[in-house]
């Protein structure tokens, strides 16, 4: 039962704590319990794996923002933005409400994905490029790696090109669910070597060009993000274009 309740990274941490601190026979007895925690997980990985991975509910704000949570935390995509700049869409948020841990995964610096100003009110921690995150405290801010891992998220950042900005496109693995944001990116080589995704989140007009130089990765779904509301998205067959407000589960 106990296992269940403990992850695969929670695991090898104490793994490695355990050798330093201990003497060799608790090592190894540890050890043995270790193994044959692991041996059952090797031998069902499905049924532990169901067992085990909460399901993910997400909600559009606007723009490129989504709202994710596994019920323990909260993600956001591009969000808080500024409501409404450039022209884009507008919304209302109750920030007040936002409890618990949350983490801002921001693309780029533009104000219809990040608004800084806003962002100095709250207490969350934020992922982004340098122009991002410079201005804000150190213990906000998640430090970039070629892979961050926070919580049972892990990050793959790409670094890709977005009019004279440092802009990121993310890959996030979570409950062995895998997304990608290509934010504002829009060149199609930026989408290589992609594992098959979940969810691919895209604007149509990025779509639309990988679509032509057929370089659109395999995605279960594709949520078109970045439209304008009740935009029709030619030739994205089975894709999703959210409301503003509309409601997801991924399980
Ligand atoms: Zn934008």
């Amino acid at each position: 039962m106990l296992i269940k309740k403990t992850n695969h990274d929670e695991l090898f941490a104490r793994g490695i704590g355990i050798k330093a601190g201990f003497g060799i026979k608790t090592v190894l007895a540890l050890s043995l319990l270790f193994c044959l925690l692991l041996v059952p997980s090797l031998i069902i990985p499905n049924l532990w794996a169901e067992e085990e991975r909460p399901p993910i509910y997400f909600k559009f704000i606007g723009n490129e923002a989504f709202r994710f949570s596994d019920g323990k935390m909260t993600l956001f995509s591009d969000f808080p933005y500024q409501s409404g700049a450039y022209g884009y869409m507008e919304y209302e948020y109750d920030f007040a409400a936002e409890k618990g841990p949350v983490v801002s995964l921001i693309t780029h610096r533009h104000l219809d994905h990040f608004d800084p100003e806003r962002f100095i009110e709250l207490e969350w921690k934020i992922i982004g490029p340098k122009e991002v995150t410079e201005r804000h405290s150190r213990l906000k801010v998640i430090p970039l790696k070629p892979e961050i891992n926070f919580a049972n998220l892990k990050i793959t950042p790409r670094v890709t090109d977005h009019s004279n900005t440092e802009h990121l496109s993310y890959l996030v693995e979570w409950w062995g669910k895998k997304f990608y944001f290509t934010g504002d990116a829009n060149e199609a080589d930026s989408l290589k070597d992609l594992p098959e995704l979940d969810i691919l989140f895209i604007s149509p007009r990025f779509y639309h060009s990988a679509q032509k130089a057929n370089m659109l990765p395999k995605a279960g779904k594709v949520i078109i993000y970045h439209h304008e509301t009740g935009e029709i998205v030619p030739g994205c067959k089975g894709c999703i274009i959210p409301e503003q407000g509309e409601e997801f589960i991924v399980k």
